[in-house]
This record gives C-alpha cells, structure tokens and sequence, in this order.
C-alpha cells in the first residue's frame, strides 16, 4: 500500500517591537545575559503585566495579511508548568480565544500556486534561555517576556518540499510586513513540526507526532526526510504509531521519542485575572488595517503581468523592495520595462554592490562599526530615473550599440551626467553607415587572411573573430549586426 505524509506546522515568531511584551524591558538580542530585565519579566511577586500594543497591532496586522478573521474579543490565558527558564511558572499565552482565527497562506510551489490554511495565530511570551556548562547551569532572563507569535496550519502540508517552502513564503509575508525580522540566526523563528502518516487517498488522519523546538527550515527539511519514510516503514510492517513528541538529533541526523501521549502535560489553562479581554474597536482594527502591504506573492505576480517580466526579473524585485520600487518608479509607462529591467538588475544593481563593498572597506578601515557606516542608496544615486529609459531609447534606436552602453551607464553612475550628452561629448553615436563599416571589414580581412579562409572554408565561428576586429577598428561604435551582415557577404563573396 501507497503511504503519504500529512504535515501542520506551528511556527513561533518574535515580533518587532522596541520593548517586550508585558514590561518595558528592550526586546533585544545579543545583550549580556540579564541586563533587560525587571521585576515584571523576572516573574516577581506581586507585579502587574501591562500588554505591548504594539504586539497586539502586529498580531492583527499579521492575521489581516493571511486572510484571517480578527475576533471582536480575545484574552489571555495562563498555561501552567515549570522550567527553570519561566520564573512566572506559567506561560501567557491565548487558548481558546487568539486574536485572529483562520485565513490562508498561498505560495509558489512546483509550478503551481499551492494554499495552505492558517488554523489561528495567537499571541504569547518568549522564555528565558539556559545555558548548560561543565558543572552547572545559568539562565538568561532577557528573552523572557519577549513576544512571541504563533501561526499555526492545518494539515495541509504533504512533503518536506512544501513544508520548507510554505515556511519561506510565511517569512517573506511576515518580514515584508514589517512584523518580524525573522533572523534564524538570532532564534527568531522556531517551529514544531506535526506529522503523520496515511494511506494514501484516504482522509482520516494517522497519529500525529510532534518534533518539537525546530530552529532552521533545513532543519524541518532534513527531520522530515527522516521521519516521514521512518513512520512508513512502522506501518508497512505491521507497527502501530502512537501520538508523541519527539526531537531533532541534528548532528546524527535522527528523531528519537522524548515522550507519548500518556504522560503529556496538562497545562491547567485558565484566563489570566491580571489581563483584561481585548474587544478591538473598528477604529483600531482600521488602524492596523492601514498598515497592510502588498503579499510578496502578489508583488512578484503584479510585476510580471503589468511589466511583462519574467518569473525571475520578478523575483528579485519581489525580494528587493528598495529595488523593486526604483523600477517601479522608472518603468511605469515606459516602452521597454523589460529593457529597463535589465539595466537596473545587471548593472544598477551591481555597481551599487560595488561601490557599497568600497565604502565598507574604507569605513571599516576608518574604525567605523557597521551600523554607523554609511551606503549608497538608490535615493542618493548622482543620476535621475529618467537617465535609464533614456539610455534604453539610445540603444533601441541604434543610436549607440549595447556595449556601449554599458560604458556610458558606468560614467553617468559615477558623473550624473545624462547619457546623451555622455554620448555626444565623446564622440560615441554608432556607426550604421556602410560605406564607413566596409573600410574596417576590408581592413580586418585583409589583415587576417587565416580566419579569413577558415571562414570561407565553412568555419562559422571565424566570422566572431573578424566581427571582433573590425569592432576594435571602430573603437566600438560599428553596428554590429551590419558588421556581420557585411562581413558574410564580403567573404562569401
Ligand atoms: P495540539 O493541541 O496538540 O497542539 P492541534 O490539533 O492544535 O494539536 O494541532 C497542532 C498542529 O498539528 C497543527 O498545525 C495541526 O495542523 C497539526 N496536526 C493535527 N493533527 C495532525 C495529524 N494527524 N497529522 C499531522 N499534523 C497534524
Ligand atoms: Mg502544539
Ligand atoms: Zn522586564
């Protein structure tokens, strides 16, 4: 019998606010251990939580942007247990009430456009960090209280391919929507990875098995490799899956039982007496409503039908809002937009990375720290927009060939000045007059009568070199289309 996966993922990200969520601690990574703490986070007696509306904005925001229903009242609910992490010995987090309740996520996948749906994302608090040592452990308490939001899907998810590519296309919405900054690096997206397996075309779910605490979507990906043929070979022979937790053994590439549902927890969940229900007003909802952007997805798709670009011109302005955005600016009634795409992707692009590695040189040489360095944005470029269709009009009417171009870009890049006038200073309008081509084609024939007969003795690619040299003659201003047409009809004679 044919098996297949049924995978629901719970993605936990750690929101972008100044301060966490219940105190005015700095939510910030990388400071020494508990130095942003205070009474509220520290779990003390007797201290009160106040909730981070600007977490509770992101929460919804984050609903509005994966179709979701905002309820008009949510709350917060204590999950209880104990970990030398959570000095509170309870969690905050929404149960049964989260402040958005379904919705959809849609992304590219295999060709297709694949839908997966959002159960719920409700709004929690990080815990604090241990750290194990030789003999004894230590606890950071700055990430305790950081809020923390979880996205919950349904079990719609089929292979490790779709689970890493729904987790890339959560980040793009969440880190363009200015909700997380969703650096794996810093921790700041983890996720619990379910699984189970059925027959396949059934639709009644096999027992469900949770890898817990997933830190990296390679992670995800490599877990699922493993475990999804691991649940497979239990059933076919003969085996019986029992629902239970496991965990990600990354250096041995394996998940191991860490427990079953007989000894799972009770978390005694109840509503937190110290937090008023949240009843979002539509004012407020409308606020946030404001603040939605356009889905990475919807970007890329726009890009491509009102530009006509190809999937992967769209791409990279869809991952480069700053970019996509100059194009944008520059393209919107132009005749070319693909052409301008070109330009800004293959060379605007690249010269900013350029002159962007110089700077970081010479300012780290100057003992600058990076954030205090200063780059080149495309708002500070020494040429207007404009200058690009304009030098795109240039080459389209053959005024100047595209290698040109290419030095008359790199002058106005560097000068600001406008490419027509670049042109014209220097001498640089392309030659289409025959009667001039057909002297350098003399010349570069007579002067190498080798490739010369390779050609005529049926070498196609000897006409390359000739084109080459009758170009140099012309100091690049021959067109070379007609250098080629001349050339053929010259030695083919
Ligand atoms: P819990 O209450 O234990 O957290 P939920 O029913 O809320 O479990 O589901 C948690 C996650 O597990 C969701 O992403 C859901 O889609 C997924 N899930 C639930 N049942 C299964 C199953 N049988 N196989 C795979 N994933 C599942
Ligand atoms: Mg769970
Ligand atoms: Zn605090």
């Amino acid at each position: 019998m044919e098996y297949e996966a049924v995978i629901g993922l719970e993605t936990h990200v750690q929101l972008k606010t100044k301060s966490k969520m219940w105190c005015g601690c700095a939510n910030a990574f990388g400071a020494s251990p508990n130095t942003n703490v205070c009474p509220v986070c520290l779990g003390m007696p007797g201290v009160l939580p106040v909730p981070n509306e600007e977490a509770l904005r992101l929460t919804v925001l984050t609903g509005l942007l994966l179709n979701s229903e905002i309820p008009r009242r949510a709350k917060f609910d204590r999950k209880n247990y104990f970990y030398p992490d959570m000095p509170k010995n309870y969690q905050l987090t929404q149960y049964d009430q989260p402040s958005t309740l379904g919705g959809y996520l849609d992304f590219e996948f295999e060709g297709g456009i694949q839908r997966v749906r959002i159960t719920r994302a409700h709004l929690e608090e990080d815990v604090g960090k241990s750290t194990h040592f030789d003999r004894h452990s230590g606890v950071d308490f700055n990430r305790a209280g950081v809020p923390l939001l979880e996205i919950v899907s349904e079990p719609d998810i089929t292979s490790a391919d779709m689970a890493q590519a729904y987790l890339n296309a959560l980040k793009d919405v969440l880190s363009h929507g200015g909700i997380s900054d969703c650096d794996m690096e810093k921790g700041m997206v983890r996720c619990d990875v379910n699984v189970s397996v059925r027959p396949k075309g059934t639709s009644e779910l096999g027992a469900k098995i949770e890898i817990k605490n997933m830190n990296s979507f390679s992670g995800v990906r490599r877990a699922l490799d493993y475990e999804i043929p691991r649940q497979i070979a239990v059933v076919q022979g003969g085996g019986k899956l029992i629902q239970s937790t496991r965990r990600w053994d990354d250096i041995a590439g394996i998940t191991e039982e860490m427990r079953t549902k007989e000894d799972a927890h009770d978390y005694r969940y109840f509503p937190c007496p110290d937090l008023m229900p949240l009843e979002p007003s539509d004012e407020w909802i409308a606020g946030v409503r404001a603040r939605m952007v356009e889905l990475p997805l919807a970007r890329k798709q726009r890009f491509m039908r009102d530009y006509q670009l190809p999937a992967g011109d769209a791409e990279i302005f869809k991952n480069d809002l700053a970019l996509g955005d100059y194009f944008e600016g520059v393209a919107r009634g132009a005749k070319s937009p693909k052409a301008i795409a070109n330009w800004v992707i293959n060379n605007l692009q690249a010269r900013l990375a350029e002159a962007n590695d110089r700077r970081v040189a010479e300012q780290s040489a100057m003992g600058l720290e990076a954030e205090d360095q200063e780059l080149l944005t495309l708002a500070a470029l020494k040429f207007p927009p404009v200058a690009i269709p304009e030098l795109v009009g240039l080459v389209e009417s053959g005024k100047i060939s595209t290698k040109i171009a290419q030095d008359v870009f790199a002058e106005m890049f560097e000068t600001g000045e406008q490419p027509g006038a670049i042109v014209e200073r220097k001498g640089l309008v392309q030659v289409s007059d025959s009667g001039a081509i057909e002297v350098f084609c003399d010349q570069a024939i007579a002067a190498n009568p080798g490739p010369a007969a390779d050609f005529k003795a049926g070498k196609v690619a000897a006409l390359n070199f000739l084109k080459g040299q009758v170009m140099k003659l012309s100091k690049g201003k021959a067109n070379p289309a007609l250098v080629g047409d001349l050339l053929e009809r010259k030695l083919k004679g």
